[in-house]
């Protein structure tokens, strides 16, 4: 899998501070997608070790909140499992910290996958730019969904995370 950042201190993905790892590789190629330069994926730079301790010495902070995991698109296949086994760890390392995902996907379609096990909150859906707006909440358009995929499992069915 390849990466182009990990931000530290992001506070604009997700709750609180965070840091977030921005893969390589998309298939949705959203009309005016924030990011095309990240839709390549063999663009950026190999997720390697190096990558993964950075990412954990921020996770190792009292004041940061969790992971986001964003692009990019983390749950293209050739990213999945390597998602998956660092959700895994995260989950095992740092059980207090939580985890966000961004997908172009819907959450109907990859609810049963592993890494679901590991997520707290999906933001789903692809970017539309007709229903774009700019001060919503942690979302690019108005069809995606803020999920809190905990709450959501135990009553099967959506529900949106309290903002
Ligand atoms: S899913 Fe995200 S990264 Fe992929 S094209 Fe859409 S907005 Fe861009």
């Amino acid at each position: 899998m390849n990466y182009h950042n990990i931000k530290h201190d992001d506070m604009l993905n997700g709750k609180g501070l965070r840091v977030s790892l921005f893969v390589s590789g998309c298939s949705c190629h959203c009309h005016n997608c924030h990011n095309p330069q990240t839709w390549d994926k063999d663009s950026g730079i190999l997720f390697d070790d190096k990558a993964k301790q950075e990412i954990f010495e921020e996770l190792e902070k009292d004041y940061i909140d969790g992971i986001t995991l964003t692009g990019g698109h983390p749950l293209e296949e050739y990213n999945l499992k390597e998602i998956t086994n660092l959700c895994k760890e995260i989950k095992e390392k740092f059980n207090n910290k939580t985890i966000w995902l961004y997908t172009g996907f819907l959450y109907e379609n990859i609810q049963s996958l592993q890494v679901m096990d590991y997520i707290d909150v999906l933001v789903d859906g692809p970017f539309v730019e007709s229903l774009k707006d700019k001060n919503a909440k942690w979302i690019g358009s108005t069809n995606q969904r803020v999920i809190d995929v905990k709450k959501s499992k135990t009553k099967n069915r959506i529900i949106l995370l309290d903002k």
